[in-house]
């Protein structure tokens, strides 16, 4: 905690707002100040954003085979410091040690894949359909990005915009979320260590981002937005990209369907819920939101997930032997309480779980509901917390179409043993990625991403380094 720096990273260097401004960090577990961070203005956010495109030629110009060998070396040193970095995530973010060294490998895991992609950017050649023409294509950095994340993934959300957009020879502005800060200044330091030239990344940390981001997007400098976070404030971002025409990329919420069939075999459908539901205590974006289960297995499920789900050791994120750390903060834990209070107003079972503890730090404990009617609002609400809705069907177009009925397309669940379903219901769903017969779908070297309002673009894979990317083609008429 000591050396982690606590300012604001502009163009190599380490500076305080130019108002003075500072905020608090607190730590969820205990709502105690761990500490304070620079807070950022619209002046800051000019200055970051002139490091950035002062930078951006000279950027594009290194060879790819430099910029990869920057983030190899960050990629090494974040696995080296992961104790360090996990410690420093729990503090500010809440997550059980053991999940915050989880996301750290991820988090470097991004760096390595995108040095690797950093090398292999083509182009191609060609002979146009006229016979007489030749094409060159090259691919070429889009610009300065401006890049926003959220506080759930503190590392890996940044490490998966960062990493591609060095790989790309892309400059940034990389604003965190006012909630966890610490991450991505303490990526910012290991980046500055493995060799990034000044200003490639700058990072504003901020709790007034509608001042710092807005007048960047409109501005016209930034050629590019990639943002992690909610569909609300995507769309409002959206509307603020398109005065100057900026390209997007917005990974955006979730309200992911988890589908058990009644041939499904329920040890792996409970040990998948326990992962689709807990990673992170509930707080992802691919948190399985609504539990459609088939009526005849709905009751054996649900007794063994609220076993399981009761069994959890709720606590400190920093203590030995906790399994679930606390929500994010008090306004999050609200969220959750109300969402419980409304599902069972109409109807649903507390099975295990569903009533918040006393004392200090906003813990909430693994709940799961059964019998939830289809008008509970958390079925058209991300719930963002640790608890599991369970619903019933009874055949398979049923489910298909309500898993559907949703604004959302991020990522949907399905367990079964029947290869034809499997694959038949896999297809129907209209999200981006599809869990068959397991709780988990992140991966570096997958194509992360939604389909619907859970947004446009991937991250990660062979397709996230083509987010940063243009083309420019040349045509030579040869005679
Ligand atoms: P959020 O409220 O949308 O905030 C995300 C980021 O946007 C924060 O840094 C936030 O800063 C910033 N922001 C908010 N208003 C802004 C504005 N007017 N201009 C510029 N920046 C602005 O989301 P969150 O609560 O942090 O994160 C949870 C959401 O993220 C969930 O919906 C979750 O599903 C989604 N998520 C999606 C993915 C994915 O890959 N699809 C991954 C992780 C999370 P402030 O807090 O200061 O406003």
């Amino acid at each position: 905690m000591t050396d982690t720096p606590t300012q604001l990273f502009i163009g190599g260097a380490w500076v305080d707002a130019a108002d003075g401004a500072t905020m608090p960090v607190d730590d969820p577990a205990t709502g105690e100040i761990l500490c304070h961070v620079a807070d950022a203005g619209a002046k800051d956010a000019q200055r970051a954003e002139e490091a950035a495109v002062q930078a951006q030629e000279e950027w594009a110009r290194t060879a790819p085979r430099a910029r990869s060998e920057i983030l190899r070396r960050a990629y090494e040193i974040i696995l080296d410091r992961t104790d360090e970095l996990a410690h420093l995530m729990t503090s500010e973010m809440g997550k059980p040690l053991a999940e915050a060294r989880g996301e750290v490998a991820y988090a470097a895991e991004f760096f390595r894949w995108f040095s690797e992609e950093a090398v292999r950017i083509e182009g191609g050649n060609g002979v146009l359909p006229d016979g007489r023409n030749r094409m060159l294509l090259s691919r070429r950095p889009v610009g300065p990005c401006l890049l926003i994340t959220p506080w759930n993934f503190p590392l890996a959300m940044g490490t998966r915009k960062i990493g591609p957009a060095i790989a790309a020879g892309c400059t940034m502005v990389l604003k965190p979320a006012p909630q966890t800060p610490l991450s991505s200044l303490a990526l910012a330091a290991i980046l500055k260590e493995a060799g990034l030239p000044d200003g490639v990344l700058n990072v504003v940390t901020t709790s007034r981002a509608g001042e710092v981001c807005e007048p960047l997007l409109r501005g016209g400098r930034i050629r590019k937005l990639s943002f992690t976070g909610s569909t609300q404030v995507g769309r409002l971002l959206l509307a603020q990209s398109a005065e100057a025409v900026v390209r997007t990329s917005m990974e955006l919420g979730g309200n992911a369907p988890f589908i058990v069939f009644e041939d499904a075999d329920l040890d792996k459908a409970v040990d998948g819920a326990m992962v689709a539901k807990m990673r992170n205590m509930g707080e992802a974006c691919t948190a399985a939101n609504r539990f459609f289960v088939h009526t005849s297995v709905v009751e054996e499920f649900g007794r063994r997930l609220a076993e399981r789900m009761g069994a959890l050791v709720v606590g400190p994120g920093t203590r030995d032997g906790v399994d679930v750390g606390p929500l994010i903060d008090r306004v999050g834990r609200a969220k959750v309480e109300e969402l419980v209070a409304d599902a069972v107003e109409r109807g649903a079972r507390v099975l295990v779980g569903g009533r918040t503890p006393e004392g200090p730090g906003c813990f909430y404990p693994p709940t799961v509901l059964t019998d939830v009617a289809s008008d509970s609002r958390l079925m058209d609400t991300e719930i963002f917390g640790p608890v599991a809705a369970i619903l019933t069907f009874d055949d398979a177009d049923e489910v298909v179409r309500r898993a559907n009925d949703t604004p959302w397309g991020l990522v949907g669940y399905v367990f079964t043993e029947g290869l034809d379903r499997a694959l038949s219901v896999s297809e129907r769903l209209e999200v981006g990625m599809v869990g068959l017969n397991t709780g988990l779908v992140s991966n570096p070297a997958a194509p992360f991403g939604g389909v619907k309002q859970s947004g446009l673009g991937r991250e990660g894979g062979r397709v996230g380094i083509d987010e940063f990317l243009e083309y420019q083609y040349l045509v030579v008429p040869v005679r």
